[in-house]
């Protein structure tokens, strides 16, 4: 029997936020917050290698308490437990503070079922960085495999499993001992559409919620801002590429603008084909 734990981050959809044009960055309440898409396929993964060995699949996030929703929606994919660290001083954290965060709340979740495996996304998307999963598993000393888009074979029994890795010109096959840490592509898998019944389940599920104070042994310097050696020098927004017209409004009113601009252009290009 596996135990899988998928590490997963609640994110602003990008698709729809909006930037703050004075200081450059990202306006977060301008957008709903989701479950980081490539921690979808993540927690899928998990989910069909449980179904396939058996096995108990944890989710475990970093975040704010809104962040539980997350884990509900992992609890819609088939989750079973899932685990949130949450508390102040774990604000501002870049990727090494969070990589120290979460590596402790996996040593505790470890505690109560020792882990085969843990699955990452290949990164964020708003971050968007991929330095997260490879952290954690250089934390615990396990092997780092990123870029999995295919899972071939586990052996627990024998503590080995292997994988496919994507390579710009196809694949290479990897075989790893147990445990380790899997960083997945999108292609890996797709996410149906979650049952009623696990919807039902989501709706009623109380992750469990650690604060810094119950990780053992943990070092509060190394978390948060104080933990983050990261400094960031300046954020701007690229320059607009000049020319071009920019399509603003609903969804019909950017059809009918696309039309026009198309529309206009045969017109032109009938009138030079007229007069040759
Ligand atoms: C100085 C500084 C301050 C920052 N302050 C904040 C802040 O206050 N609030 C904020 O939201 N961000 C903050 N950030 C951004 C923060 O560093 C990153 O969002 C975070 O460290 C994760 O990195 P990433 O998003 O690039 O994840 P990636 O490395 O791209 O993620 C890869 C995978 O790791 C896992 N993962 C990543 N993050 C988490 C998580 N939190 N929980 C569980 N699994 C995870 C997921 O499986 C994900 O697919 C700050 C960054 C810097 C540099």
């Amino acid at each position: 029997m596996l135990h899988i734990v998928a590490c997963i981050k609640q994110v602003p959809d990008t698709k729809v936020i909006k930037m703050n044009p004075k200081t450059n960055t990202m306006d977060r309440a301008s957008a709903p917050a989701i479950l980081n898409p490539y921690d979808a396929h993540a927690v899928e993964e998990a989910v069909r290698l449980k179904n396939k060995y058996g096995g108990t699949v944890s989710v475990v996030t970093m975040g704010p308490p809104p962040a539980v929703k997350a884990i509900r929606k992992c609890i819609e994919i088939g989750a079973d437990e899932g685990y949130m660290i949450s508390d102040r001083a774990f604000a501002g954290a870049d990727t090494l503070a969070t990589s120290y965060a979460l590596t402790k709340a996996i040593n505790k979740i470890s505690e109560i079922k020792p882990i085969d495996l843990i699955i990452c996304g290949k990164m964020t998307i708003d971050g968007d960085t991929g330095q997260v999963g490879p952290g954690i598993a250089r934390r615990l000393d396990i092997p780092p495999l990123t870029s999995v888009n295919q899972v071939v074979e586990v052996n627990k029994e024998e503590g080995f499993m292997v994988v496919h890795r994507k390579l710009e010109d196809g694949h290479e096959v990897i075989q790893t001992s147990l445990p380790c840490l899997l960083a997945v592509e999108k292609e890996i898998n797709d996410v149906p559409y979650s049952s009623f019944p696990n919807m039902l389940k989501a709706a009623r599920y109380k992750p469990h919620i650690w604060s810094v104070n119950d990780l053992d042994g943990i070092d509060k310097k190394q978390l948060g801002l104080k933990g983050s050696p990261t400094i960031v020098a300046k954020v701007w927004a690229p320059p607009k590429p000049e020319g071009g017209k920019l399509i603003e409004g609903s969804t019909d009113e950017k059809v009918e603008q696309i039309l026009s601009i198309v529309l206009e252009k045969k017109e032109l290009f009938e009138e030079v084909r007229g007069s040759e």
